[in-house]
């Protein structure tokens, strides 16, 4: 398998090459093209098998870059994480030319949002906080990625996480990524997603 044969847009295949990837990992080879006909997907997985890719090229891919609003979002328990998350986004997206931000710098960020930015990734504390105070939009938000669920949960995220889900449109699609799958893990993606395909690597 191949990254050609994904049906990826053109800049964003330059964006995974000039990143220096060659082949898609086993996630990858499986989880990207669910992901990117819209499919809600639950994938078991470590840091290091290549998720972060996974889901940013997922993303990537479905932005519609005549919309400057922001069209996905990305929870991660860390603001370390969020700031990996966001410099893999902006690496793999040159095409998009619209800023990935990282919920870290609540000025720059509400700045770069008023500007305009497409996807924005952050802790559920953080991010609420954006949406509750009017910073961030969300009518236009298409995916909604839940990073290492179970550390999420496991940090008392589980309340916040729901509260960022109700301000997010109906049909949005879910992307939820855990390296174990606990019961409350397993409960979080009944209430959030439907009929999401399962991958175990
Ligand atoms: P992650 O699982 O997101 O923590 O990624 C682990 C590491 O694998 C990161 O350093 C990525 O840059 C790298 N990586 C992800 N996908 C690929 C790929 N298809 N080819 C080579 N390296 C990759």
């Amino acid at each position: 398998d191949n990254f050609d044969d994904m049906n990826l847009r053109e800049e964003l295949l330059r964006g995974i090459y000039g990143y220096g990837f060659e082949k898609p990992s086993a996630i990858q080879q499986r989880a990207i093209i669910p992901c990117v006909k819209g499919r809600d997907v639950i994938a078991q997985a470590q840091s290091g098998t290549g998720k972060t890719a996974t889901f940013s090229i997922a993303i990537l891919q479905q932005i519609d870059t005549a919309v400057r609003e922001c069209q996905a979002l990305i929870l991660a328990p860390t603001r370390e994480l969020a700031t990996q998350i966001q410099r893999v986004v902006m690496a793999l997206g040159e095409c998009t030319r619209m800023p990935c931000i990282g919920g870290t710098n609540v000025r720059e960020d509400a700045r770069i949002l008023e500007s305009g930015c497409h996807v924005v990734v952050g802790t559920p504390g953080r991010v609420y906080d954006m949406i509750n105070r009017k910073v961030l939009r969300t009518q236009h938000i298409k995916l909604f990625v839940l990073d290492e669920a179970d550390e999420m949960l496991s940090r008392g995220f589980k309340d916040q996480i729901q509260d960022v889900f109700k301000m997010l449109p109906p049909d949005v699609q879910v992307i939820l990524l855990s390296a174990t799958m606990p019961p409350d893990v397993l409960e979080v993606s009944r209430c959030f997603m439907r009929e999401p395909v399962s991958i175990l690597v």
